[in-house]
């Protein structure tokens, strides 16, 4: 499989053509971004954990009913996956009130919720990724009504796979982000799970072993990786 052109260059990953036109291979760099963009930093071998963890995570949900854009891994920082139309609206499911859910409704982070929350958002760092919902995308015409419902359906059904697989390794699933795609008329998980678009806390200390080390500045990003890495690895891998 030879790489083409670069197609796309994000905050976390490159994308680049292949010889195959429904295939594209992504690069993940150790770039780290919060805020929109304008706080930057190197998270080392970042790129590395979340291309595994990424891998390793989609694998079990594939494994279980969830398919996803996945062909397969080709090295440490790059993956092969089906290039998809991709929705512009970032799908956040939160089972604990944290981040911006804590903010904008003045609670306590870390009280947990009755029942997972789906949050929608417009993919745009310039307009700060407005919150949006269901009519939004309907409206736009980003998707119709049964790729909402799938999107729903998948965000759900993906939040009890890894809160499950996340609690055997000793982690609270907090909350997470997913993306998704649109190929062959499938709606199809995209882009990534791992330690940049999930809050993960040790279910014992609730030590937080995600991005949120970063944007906060409470230091040691590459060890947390690497410790999610490791326990994931050695469940799966
Ligand atoms: P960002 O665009 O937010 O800076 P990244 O640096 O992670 O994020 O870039 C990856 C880009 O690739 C994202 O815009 C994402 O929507 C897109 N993407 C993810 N999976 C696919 C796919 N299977 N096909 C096409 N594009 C994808
Ligand atoms: N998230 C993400 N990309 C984004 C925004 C959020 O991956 O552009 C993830 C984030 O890591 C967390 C969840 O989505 O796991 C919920 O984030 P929140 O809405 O609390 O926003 P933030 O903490 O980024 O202000």
């Amino acid at each position: 499989m030879e790489r083409g052109e670069l197609l796309y260059e994000g905050k976390a990953k490159q994308i680049f053509a292949t010889d195959n036109p429904n295939l594209v291979q992504m690069y993940y760099k150790d770039e780290a971004t919060a805020f929109d963009g304008t706080k930057k930093g190197i998270i080392k071998d970042k790129g590395v954990v979340n291309n595994r963890v990424s891998c390793l995570l989609y694998q079990l949900l594939a494994r279980n009913g969830v398919p996803t854009h996945l062909v397969e891994q080709l090295d440490e920082r790059n993956v092969l996956v089906k290039k998809m139309k991709m929705i512009p609206v970032e799908v956040v499911v939160r089972n604990i009130i944290a981040g911006n859910l804590a903010k904008r409704l003045g609670m306590e982070e870390g009280s947990p919720l009755n029942s997972p929350i789906i949050e929608l958002y417009y993919k745009d760092d310039d307009l700060h990724d407005p919150m949006i919902n269901e009519y939004h995308i309907r409206a736009m015409g980003w998707a119709n009504d049964s790729e909402i419902e799938e999107i729903k359906k998948k965000g759900l059904q993906v939040n009890d796979l890894l809160c499950q697989f996340f609690d055997s390794i000793g982690i609270i699933l907090v909350d997470f982000k997913l993306e998704f795609g649109i190929v062959d008329g499938q709606v199809l998980l995209g882009d990534e799970i791992s330690p940049d678009s999930c809050r993960l806390w040790d279910k014992v200390s609730l030590e937080k072993l995600d991005k949120d080390r970063f944007r906060r500045n409470l230091g040691q990003e590459e060890e947390a990786y690497q410790e999610v890495a490791r326990r994931i690895e050695g469940a799966l891998g």
